[in-house]
């Protein structure tokens, strides 16, 4: 069985605010990914605007994904963004289901299982970022929700097409808030979610499809949590918007 290859991917959600400090930012970050790095996935998940200006400036080291996409293939949608104009400048990956396009922006689980079947339909590559709030987690709902956000996101994609998908596990109360999980936590609930992902689909998919874990991740964070069994990688938001911070994070050790 192949093992699964770290994700390293950073959120760079509404920054930063100039093309010019896109285009640096992705040029110093992509100059933190070396021959000594680990053998890992990078990626950057920017605003539409930067996306084609940080591709150049990135070059080949990390790849450069979009924060979300429209299910709607076009027509009068405005201000909407389809996977074929992503995909038509070369974008690969698309966040889904981030907790903050979930609250602020309402989207529901049917609107983020239609982004993720359109990625896929589109030949793209799609994260599906799950999680639940700090009352959920208090009343032991976490597993419950994660399978719900799980069943509910992925309906109608196949055991096949789950080698495009990747799995963002993001407790509400750890995200922006400076409360990283524990590495208990986080691998607790990262198992809780592949063994969600076996009933789903069958063991040899759960055991292929990469698990990160988001909210708060830091420098100082990063390697107890890469080394938990089911952690197979980071969906870093303020620390992607600091290329030496998030340098650290694509060079974490385990
Ligand atoms: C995120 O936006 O997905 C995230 C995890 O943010 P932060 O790292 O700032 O908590």
């Amino acid at each position: 069985l192949e093992a699964r290859k770290p994700f390293i991917s950073g959120n760079w959600k509404l920054n930063p605010q100039t093309k010019e400090e896109a285009v640096k930012l992705a040029a110093d970050i992509s100059a933190t990914v070396t021959d000594d790095s680990p053998d890992s996935d990078v990626a950057l998940f920017v605003p539409y605007v930067f996306i084609e200006a940080a591709m150049a400036s990135a070059g080949d080291s990390l790849m450069i994904g979009a924060e979300g996409v429209c299910p709607e293939i076009k027509g009068a949608f405005t201000g909407a963004v389809s996977t074929a104009m992503l995909d038509s400048v070369g974008v690969k990956w698309a966040l889904a289901g981030h907790s903050e396009r979930r609250v602020i922006f309402g989207e529901s689980d049917e609107y983020i299982n239609g982004q993720c079947l359109k990625l896929i339909e589109q030949g793209m590559n799609v994260m599906l970022c799950i999680g639940e709030s700090e009352s959920e987690y208090n009343q032991d709902l976490a597993g419950a929700v994660c399978a719900v956000q799980l069943k509910k996101g992925l309906a109608g994609i196949s055991k096949e097409d789950m080698s495009r998908v990747a799995i963002a596990y993001e407790p509400v109360w750890a995200i922006g808030t400076g409360k990283v999980a524990t590495p208990e936590i986080a691998q607790s609930v990262h198992a809780t979610c592949r063994s969600i992902l076996a009933d789903m689909y069958d063991q040899e998919t759960a055991d292929a499809t990469r698990i990160l874990y988001g909210g708060s991740v830091t420098p100082e964070s990063v390697d107890d949590l890469m080394k938990q069994e089911d952690i197979d990688g980071a969906l870093v938001g303020g620390a992607s918007l600091d290329a030496e911070k998030f340098g650290r994070i694509i060079n974490f050790q385990v």
